[in-house]
């Protein structure tokens, strides 16, 4: 099967075209499956890129008209931080506002002391650690299907070292022994290669992290995270799909 369960829209202030541009592109492309996931808003805490709160009801109800109006079996989604506070809400996105999935997007996570970080300007690889707990938690939350770009803390520019060994197997020993899924992020590919002071390579995905991938059976998505309509499908999600399975991953198509 063709699909995309990481797609945004501009609802998230950075990427463009309405949800339904996204869906035409998908039918034009054969895709089998489309999941939205939007970067989820957060009551009280304004993480930024994203929709406000009070537009979460349209963006749902405009999935749902489109899941009427298309043949394409299109699925209800967002792509949201773990925070533990926020255990009530992540109920309430599922029983209350009837979203069909949650897929762990770490960009933001918090500290043993509280305090919340941004992994886009970690201080060194020791903030890696802290990264990879916070994920492991949201793992264990039971909450998410997939956890979205989970070599994300690569994109900094640190050599890779013990703890950068240390946080990928946390988050691969939690995704296994919870059955999670790991998405392969074609978005990295998006990006420049840029000489990484272990040499040149993409900011993300991180091939020691998929290479220690490997020895284990967990599944792994490709997932878009497209924030472009012609990026539903494109080029980039090709690449990753050729690296996943040179590298022999356990790829599945669908998080259903
Ligand atoms: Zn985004
Ligand atoms: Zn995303």
């Amino acid at each position: 099967m063709k699909t995309n369960f990481h797609t945004h829209c501009q609802r998230c202030r950075h990427a463009f075209g309405t949800e339904e541009d996204y869906v035409r592109n998908a039918v034009a492309k054969n895709l089998d499956q489309l999941g939205f996931s939007d970067h989820a808003p957060f009551p009280r805490y304004d993480f930024g890129n994203r929709m406000p709160l009070s537009e979460l009801p349209d963006y749902l109800k405009t999935i749902d008209e489109l899941k009427q109006k298309y043949d394409i079996p299109i699925f209800k989604g967002l792509e949201a931080e773990f925070h533990p506070m926020y255990q009530f809400y992540y109920k309430e996105l599922f029983e209350d506002y009837k979203i069909e999935y949650l897929a762990l997007g770490e960009h933001f996570y918090t500290k043993p002391n509280g305090e919340i970080k941004n992994i886009y300007f970690a201080e060194s690889t020791k903030d890696y650690i802290d990264y990879a707990n916070a994920i492991c938690q949201g793992i264990e939350s039971g909450f998410f299907a997939f956890v979205a770009h989970p070599d994300l803390m690569f994109l900094n520019p640190f050599p890779w070292d013990k703890n950068c060994q240390k946080a990928s197997e946390l988050i691969i020993k939690s995704a296994k022994k919870h059955d999670t899924i790991l998405e392969f992020n074609a978005n990295g590919y998006r990006r420049k290669q840029f000489p990484f002071p272990d040499g040149e390579r993409y900011p993300y995905p991180h091939m020691n992290f998929w290479n220690m991938v490997k020895n284990t059976n967990i599944r792994v998505i490709v997932g878009s995270d497209c924030h472009e309509p012609h990026q539903v499908f494109d080029e980039k999600v090709e690449l990753a799909y050729q690296t996943v399975r040179s590298l022999g991953l356990n790829v599945v198509d669908t998080i259903f």
